[in-house]
């Protein structure tokens, strides 16, 4: 799915797994917390982001084209420690906070599950 901006809409981008958001005085919303809170892992091992990820691309294959031209067990836990999965620039330059805000960056699958254009800019 491509995402496009638009000159009258605000994109955001809130993570289930990773930010934490506060309701604040008049509604507005603010993140307070940015860290991978939960992970869910697969059946044979393989460390993915969050459930979404998880549940609807079983076959591994997300239609984001960075993603799928990873080497299929750049997240497999037999291959290699947890540590070394979550120092893997998937979670430390690509699902990022930087790049899912901007939706000309944010990644594509990401974008489908959780972003959306929220308002209007006055
Ligand atoms: S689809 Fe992306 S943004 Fe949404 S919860 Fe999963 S990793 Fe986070």
């Amino acid at each position: 799915m491509g995402v496009h901006s638009t000159s009258d809409k605000e994109w955001k981008l809130k993570c289930f797994n990773y930010h934490a958001w506060q309701t604040g005085q008049h509604g507005a919303e603010k993140i307070v917390d940015n860290k991978w809170h939960d992970l869910d892992i697969t059946i044979d091992l393989k460390v993915l982001p969050c459930c979404a990820y998880h549940s609807k691309c079983s076959e591994g294959v997300t239609g984001d084209s960075y993603l799928d031209s990873l080497p299929s067990d750049w997240n497999d836990l037999k291959k290699h420690t947890l540590e070394e999965i979550l120092n893997h620039e998937v979670f430390t330059e690509y699902l990022t906070d930087k790049n899912w805000q901007n939706p000309e960056t944010c990644p594509s699958f990401c974008a489908s599950v959780c972003g959306e254009y929220i308002k209007e800019k006055t």
